[in-house]
């Protein structure tokens, strides 16, 4: 086993060694692969135009990639595509440097020592496999959560259906997903009163409305190609409300701003539910006829008087009540929300009460009502395969934070880091956690963070280099072809997974020679997903959106609740779950404002946030391209915040939280409440472009959870000069 000592080497002379040992490929230029980004190349400089698509959001922009002596050469958006009509952001556009990137791990390497040393993938794959089979020996009866997976994987819907039968198939359950530190608990909050995860309605719905809320969702900013549907929206006499705590690009698009303070969204709506109680501005007889829980809700209402919800959220008291009026006036609302809404620790209560406000209005389920939601309109995962594939113990795994205290016991044996630890909050103990274990194998691109905690390395594809289905916020499916080779001997997640799946799964795990073969597996197992055949995807621009229960049924776009039949034990909103409570407010973990003193020391409330140039402190700080938008760590906030400190802007700052400190750059606005402070989540080491490198916000954020996924806001900081 490599040594803790040993894996201390200097970031400079690590980055040295993995070049050395990937003998990495001759690639055409960085600058040549940027200048192309903005349209398609003429078609005598290509040799062929593949449809794909983009990797790294929901959106899942599809997009035509320019071929050139078997080197990607230009990409972009797919302008038949009915949701994104050719747009893309740049995360998708870094993708043409990020493939050709001489900075990218092309071979496997094995850690010996202080060096890397490369092998084959096959020897690659002998290690994994017997290492895992090594766990069950030693441990024949206690070996289930000794190996775990971090996921998500980086490629395809596929990927993650064949990891999870991998895995679950040998007993270990441990697959920690990207939910828990995303918008699980939007998505639980959702299943539990509607009965399903994913957005009730689809983006041309916002057409059919009067009324848009944003709650949250910077739209602008997170998903630019989506914009265009709110601005057409507008056009048509659509008011769009945008609920965040900062002015952002997305308020350019927006008819009201509503400034609430970070983590009071649950009692301003709270608030707006008892004024339409109160004035009898609510639906009665769709209350009587498809909600379960009016009575407990109206109860807990109760004391969200204006005066006390003005106090708790900042939003005069006069605004709320001007806009619990405009949402009792509309007949069609739509409520769009943000994933910030998730990571808050009281995140499932608010989303509860937004499907409660969504209910008093009559605005569930038909022509221009919903809620949307940034969660990607999957089926399920194992779970429609288990009986077939003897999947053990499904309900066994233990979750993350019990693997993290796994892995803080020594008891986790093998880690499977398929993706960056730097998204969990604390990263500094989940590193210190991942060093604990005896042998972890990275699937990854770069010679980054999670590779220094490696002992083997098994390079993964990148998107252009492999087929595979991946799904998106309209419950849309879409197909992605294969335009270049694989280079050197980097392997798609899916044949790994399958590899290793046969490997410890001997003469049970089924053989899977394509991603097709995965995709068929899976559309004859989801009743959704009938009629979404290979023939079609692969010819659509768009992707189908389910249910598409027939072959040749078209797809369903708009409501996923006819007749609001909901998707419930007994088909109706279901606001009164024993199990999480009357739904209520309380102020997130850490709240300054909240009961602990300790917390008072920390008097600023911290919020962060996804910029347009990077996704999940990751791979895109490996591009030149995305630098030119980068600024390291730096806050915003409003020039009242810090007016007793004496600071201006452009100084640098100490943000301090119970966890620590990081140095920051100082940006004064009047854009953000005063007492909030905005830091973008981005900023991450590993990568050798300067630009995009700072220090992990999640190393100063604490490990505090609702009970599905991850606090990133809402708890108290503090700015002293640096
Ligand atoms: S919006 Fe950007 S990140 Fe999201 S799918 Fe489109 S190009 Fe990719």
């Amino acid at each position: 086993m490599v040594k803790k000592h040993q894996i201390g080497m200097s970031r400079r002379s690590f980055l040295k060694a993995g070049a050395l040992a990937t003998g990495a490929l001759a690639v055409p230029s960085v600058a040549k692969g940027m200048g192309q980004v903005q349209g398609p190349s003429s078609p005598n400089r290509i040799d062929r135009e593949v449809i794909s698509c983009c990797q790294f959001c929901q959106v899942r922009c599809t997009t035509l990639v320019q071929v050139k002596d078997d080197k990607v050469v230009n990409v972009y958006g797919n302008p038949a595509n009915t949701w994104t009509k050719g747009g893309m952001c740049p995360k998708g556009q870094s993708l043409v440097e990020l493939t050709n990137s001489p900075h990218r791990l092309l071979y496997p390497l094995k850690r010996e020592g202080d060096v890397w040393k490369r092998i084959s993938y096959a020897e690659s794959l002998d290690i994994v496999a017997n290492r895992i089979v090594k766990v069950k020996e030693e441990f024949p009866d206690d070996y289930a959560h000794r190996v775990a997976l971090f996921a998500p994987l980086w490629e395809s819907h596929e990927s993650e259906i064949v990891a999870q039968m991998a895995l679950r198939m040998a007993g270990f359950p441990e697959i920690c997903s990207s939910g828990d530190t995303c918008i699980g608990n939007s998505a639980t909050a959702l299943r539990i009163c509607l009965g399903s995860a994913v957005s009730s309605t689809t983006l041309n719905e916002v057409l059919n409305t009067q009324t848009l809320v944003l709650w949250g969702a910077n739209i602008a900013e997170t998903y630019p190609p989506y914009i265009r549907w709110i601005d057409r929206a507008r056009k048509k006499g659509v008011k769009v409300i945008y609920v965040d705590p900062r002015r952002t690009p997305t308020s350019n698009h927006s008819d009201t701003h509503v400034m609430a303070r970070p983590g009071t969204d649950g009692a301003l709506i709270l608030g707006l539910i008892r004024i339409l109680i109160h004035e009898n501005l609510y639906d009665r007889d769709y209350i009587a006829r498809y909600v379960k829980g009016f009575k407990e809700l109206a109860a807990s209402a109760e004391s969200y008087t204006p005066e006390a919800v003005s106090r708790i959220t900042w939003v005069p008291k006069e605004k709320m009540i001007d806009l619990a009026r405009m949402l009792a006036q509309s007949k069609q609302t739509i409520i769009w929300m943000g994933g910030s809404l998730s990571r808050f620790t009281n995140a499932i209560q608010t989303v509860r009460a937004i499907v409660a406000l969504q209910a008093l209005t009559a605005n569930l389920s038909g022509p221009g009502k919903g809620i949307m939601n940034m969660q990607g309109g999957k089926p399920g995962g194992l779970e429609m395969l288990e009986e077939k594939y003897s999947a053990k113990d499904l309900a066994a795994a233990l979750g993350y934070r019990k693997v993290l205290y796994g892995m803080e016991q020594k008891r986790v044996k093998v880690l499977l880091l398929n993706s960056s630890y730097r998204r969990y909050p604390d990263a500094n103990r989940v590193r210190k956690g991942i060093s604990n274990v005896d042998f972890v194998v990275y699937r990854g691109f770069f010679m980054d963070e999670e590779a220094q905690l490696a002992h083997l390395i098994i390079p993964g594809t990148m998107v252009f280099e492999s087929s595979g289905s991946q799904y998106g916020a309209q419950r849309q499916v879409v197909w992605r072809n294969r335009a270049v080779s694989a280079p050197g001997e980097t392997v798609e997640d899916w044949r790994f997974y399958a590899d290793l799946g046969r490997r410890i799964n001997p003469g049970t795990f089924p053989t899977f020679d394509s991603p097709e073969d995965i995709f068929e597996l899976v559309r004859k197992n989801a009743p959704t997903w009938t009629g979404l055949t290979l023939e079609r995807l692969k010819k659509d621009p768009t992707g189908i959106s389910w249910p598409c229960p027939a072959e040749g049924h078209p797809g369903t776009l708009g409501t996923l609740y006819p007749d609001n039949r909901f998707l419930t034990a007994d088909r109706k909103v279901e606001l009164n779950t024993p199990a999480l409570g009357p739904i209520e407010w309380t102020e997130p973990e850490g709240s300054p404002y909240g009961d602990s003193e300790e917390a008072k020391a920390f008097p600023l409330i911290f919020t962060q946030g996804k910029v347009v140039q990077h996704w999940q402190h990751t791979y895109t700080q490996w591009s030149a391209y995305m630098a030119q938008f980068s600024e390291g760590n730096y806050v915003q906030v409003n020039p009242r915040t810090v007016q007793s400190l004496g600071l201006k802007e452009g100084d640098w700052v100490y943000l301090e939280t119970e966890l620590g400190k990081i140095k920051a750059r100082l940006h004064l606005s009047e854009m953000i409440l005063p007492g909030v402070v905005w830091t973008p989540s981005y900023p991450g080491g590993g990568s050798p472009i300067k630009a995009n490198t700072g220090v992990s916000i999640n190393t100063i954020i604490p490990g505090n959870w609702d009970k599905v996924s991850a606090q990133y806001n809402g708890f108290g900081c503090r700015l002293t000069k640096a």
